[in-house]
């Protein structure tokens, strides 16, 4: 396939994943010309509709580590077909709208959409998650989840020696920081052109939902304070849980612990877990009940689980978040 079959066909798949609209196809032809820094193109080249987009950004990978203008290793091949990927991933601004239009319709709709984008604008790089090794199995707390997550990008050699010699940048903050949409990336920092962050108020405060690049699960999102303060769990995170749970009811939303090590693992930039998947541990039973004075309208009870697990059960979120706020307290004194 030639490079202008590649730059032709790329520019169709955008069409039809209505990453961008018919009326914008020249304008994308010539914004990957100048990313290709190709300044001819053969306007009959032949369209590839059922070749992949792995397939279609190989073409112009290939030709761009030939010709000098990427290096020829993984770290900086993702670099260069994100920013590909970045021309023909909508502006926030657009996200944003079509996301909370969509939620005229319902919640499910706005995050098939957004989750749809992160797939389709290779944000989330599919064909690497297809190798994630993923089997259930049975055992005494009910069938359990066991996934190897292959799809971060194995170490690159020539990527880890450059990092090295890099200065320390603080920019952007972190990972999650939302000044990561958009941003270009370096050898020691993911390219992040066709990523997109949907703003939202939980509580009184502004917050982020954005996808997980790896997929854990499905539809795995990250909710994320749109401040860079670190982790902290409190009462008031439960209250923050239920919010974003209204909003979004065929979400689970939950929190890894504020702890090195064991914890999350971006302890310094305040977020949650989330997505359209039910684990096992939701699953499995109550084995002991137990009452707490003062919570008449609260079940709670320790479940069958490895792990130590409490699971209150009610329909007033206020009174179970204090109940939370009042077992974390114990746990932490
Ligand atoms: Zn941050």
């Amino acid at each position: 396939m030639t490079e202008s079959s590649a730059i032709k066909s790329l520019v169709r798949y955008a069409i039809r994943e209505h990453l961008i609209s018919p009326l914008d196809e020249k304008w994308a032809i010539n914004r990957l010309l100048e990313r290709m820094k190709m300044d001819s193109f053969d306007m009959d080249a032949e369209v590839f509709e059922s070749e992949s987009l792995e397939n279609l950004l190989k073409v112009l990978l290939d030709y761009a580590c030939e010709n000098g203008l990427c290096e020829d290793s993984v770290v900086y091949r993702d670099l260069f077909d994100t920013k590909i990927m970045g021309v023909l991933t909508p502006r926030p601004s657009r996200v944003i709208e079509n996301f909370f239009e969509f939620y005229k319709s319902s919640p499910q709709e706005a995050t098939k959409y957004f989750y749809h984008v992160a797939r389709r604008s290779n944000y989330i790089r599919e064909y690497r998650i297809r190798n994630d090794v993923k089997w259930v199995t049975s055992t005494e707390y009910g069938d359990i989840d066991i996934t190897i997550n292959l799809s971060k990008p194995e170490k690159d050699p020539k990527a880890i020696a450059a990092a090295l010699k890099m200065k320390q940048s603080s920019y952007p903050l972190c990972m999650l920081c939302p000044e990561n949409e958009g941003y270009a990336g370096r050898v020691n920092h993911p390219a992040r052109q066709n990523h997109r962050v949907i703003p939202m108020i939980l509580g009184s405060e502004n917050w982020c939902l954005q996808y997980s690049p790896y997929v854990y699960y499905n539809e795995h999102c990250i909710v994320f304070n749109e401040k860079h303060v670190p982790m902290k769990i409190t009462k008031e995170g439960f209250k923050r849980l239920f919010s974003f749970v209204e909003k979004f009811p065929h979400y689970f939303v939950g929190s890894n612990a504020d702890l090195p090590i064991v914890g999350g693992s971006v302890l310094t930039h305040d977020h949650y877990q989330g997505g359209n998947y039910t684990f096992a541990m939701a699953k499995a039973p109550i084995e002991t009940l137990v009452s707490f004075d003062g919570f008449d309208d609260v079940t709670a009870g320790i479940v069958c689980w490895p792990m130590s697990v409490i699971r209150l059960v009610g329909e007033n979120t206020a009174s179970i978040c204090d109940l939370a706020g009042k077992i974390l307290d114990k746990w932490r004194s």
